[in-house]
């Protein structure tokens, strides 16, 4: 089935407490978004599985947990102060601000585009993407700080501390999870550009001769994590090289990791060989040397920088986009959250097939809090079972278990596979480790169809 619109996620995602407008009862806030109950989890886990994969699966990664509010001096350095900006265009009667490129001619000549005016479109001035504030209690020109519009260049300004400090000889790579900040002008499609957002970034540390053979190396080994970890559809990823005139002012070579939204192909990570051009920069701006010793060469060097980078909350809005599947079965439609059981906010839901019969309930509770031990699981008996299966099914919960009047007899209960809709009989003691393995990947499910 193709990929179901912006408007079918953003409901689902509001109404089963995935994603809500910020501030919502005052009218929300343009670029800004809050992460229900579900949506936290569902986050965490895409969280720890790129940690898991980049840093604690290597012996040549380690992590950094760096201020979002870092001496300005290092934004003058990466060339954020001047050059992280778009030209914009104001109009002076409905006080409408528009990207140039956004406009069809030049301001001068064309009617403003929101209140159809002639005459009221200022010239294009360069409009900063930062986001300024004041650190301490006077608000000067001297005081301005800057909240990070990305995590990366923490990497640069530690770059020192943290090879001297894990011993850290090339290649080396240091990856951060992290909030940033970006004044959009346009901010839309739903999570899709956001003004505050979180980043994962990895700066990979090589001697400038190896930088093709590394390059080479991440964009495969980014791919292949789309698919294989996360569980993207591999017929709507693909890899487009960056042409020359595209090229970042840093980058020599770029290629972007795309993934075909409704809104057509667009980037979901990018992978960037950013030469030297930032430790140089930020040597300059220092005066400190950035370097290490190349034992072989017998010589200082500048490293290069390979940088693979994405976005948590596309990532997100792509797991919820790419997994959501509708079903026709025989009597209803049901929707079904495809998604690896590893980033399901659920694992496991419990539930007493009569929620009238105290002992069904009793066992029911009991074995859920045995669950949450292992899993992070829930019970309920709010509605009928079927019912209970397709707000479950809906929010992507991998196993349903379900304790019937003949577990009172066997001890046993019915664990039902999410996607097959087939299931298994096991004993009430053996039901959590039984989902904790299904859900690691240890085992395999062997459920039946249901007769
Ligand atoms: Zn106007």
């Amino acid at each position: 089935m193709p990929a179901p619109n912006f408007d079918v996620i953003v409901s689902l995602a509001k109404r089963r407490g995935f994603v809500f407008p910020s501030s919502e009862i005052y009218g929300g806030m343009a670029g800004f978004w809050d992460y229900g109950p579900l949506g936290v989890e569902l986050k965490n886990n895409i969280k720890a599985a790129w940690w898991r994969h980049m840093v604690h699966l290597r012996d040549d990664v380690v992590g950094l947990d760096a201020s979002i509010v870092m001496n300005p001096r290092v934004w003058e350095a990466s060339g954020h102060v001047a050059g992280f900006s778009d030209p914009m265009v104001d109009c002076r009667s409905c006080k409408n601000r528009f990207r140039e490129d956004d406009l069809k001619g030049k301001p001068s000549e064309i009617a403003c585009p929101n209140c159809g005016n002639r005459g009221t479109l200022t010239e294009a001035r360069q409009f900063n993407l930062m986001f300024a504030t004041h650190v301490g209690p006077v608000a000067d020109t001297a005081s301005v700080a800057y909240l990070r519009p990305e995590t990366a260049q923490a990497m640069f300004v530690q770059f020192e501390n943290v090879a001297t400090s894990m011993r850290r000889k090339l290649p080396f790579g240091i990856a951060q999870i992290g909030r940033s900040f970006r004044n959009e002008i346009t901010p839309g499609n739903f999570i899709f550009r956001l003004r505050e957002f979180e980043q994962m970034e990895m700066e990979f540390f090589v001697h400038p001769r190896d930088e093709d053979r590394w390059f080479a190396h991440w964009v495969e080994a980014r791919h292949a994590w789309w698919t294989d970890v996360l569980g993207i559809s591999d017929e709507r990823l693909r890899l487009r090289p960056h042409e020359a005139d595209e090229l970042s002012h840093y980058s020599k070579q770029t290629t972007d990791i795309e993934y075909e939204y409704p809104i057509g192909w667009s980037e979901l990570e990018g992978v960037a060989d950013r030469t030297d051009f930032d430790l140089r920069a930020h040597a300059a701006g220092s005066g400190k040397k950035l370097e290490v010793f190349d034992e072989e060469a017998n010589e200082h060097i500048v490293p290069y920088v390979i940088e693979p980078a994405m976005g948590v909350d596309r990532a997100f809005l792509t797991v919820l986009v790419d997994g959501y599947t509708e079903e026709q079965l025989e009597k209803e439609k049901r929707v079904v959250l495809r998604i690896r059981p590893e980033l399901a906010p659920i694992k496991a839901a419990v539930m007493p097939l009569l929620r009238n019969r105290s002992e069904l309930v009793e066992r029911a509770r009991a074995l859920t809090a045995d669950l949450k031990r292992l899993v992070p699981a829930m019970y309920d008996d709010t509605a009928s079972i079927g019912k209970l299966y397709r707000r479950q099914d809906e929010i992507g919960t991998p196993f349903c278990v379900t304790v019937d009047v003949e577990s009172l007899d066997d001890g046993a209960a019915t664990i039902r596979e999410r996607d097959s809709m087939t299931q298994e009989r096991v004993s009430l003691d053996l039901v959590p480790g039984r989902v904790a393995d299904l859900v690691a990947g240890r085992t395999g499910w062997q459920g039946v169809p249901r007769e």
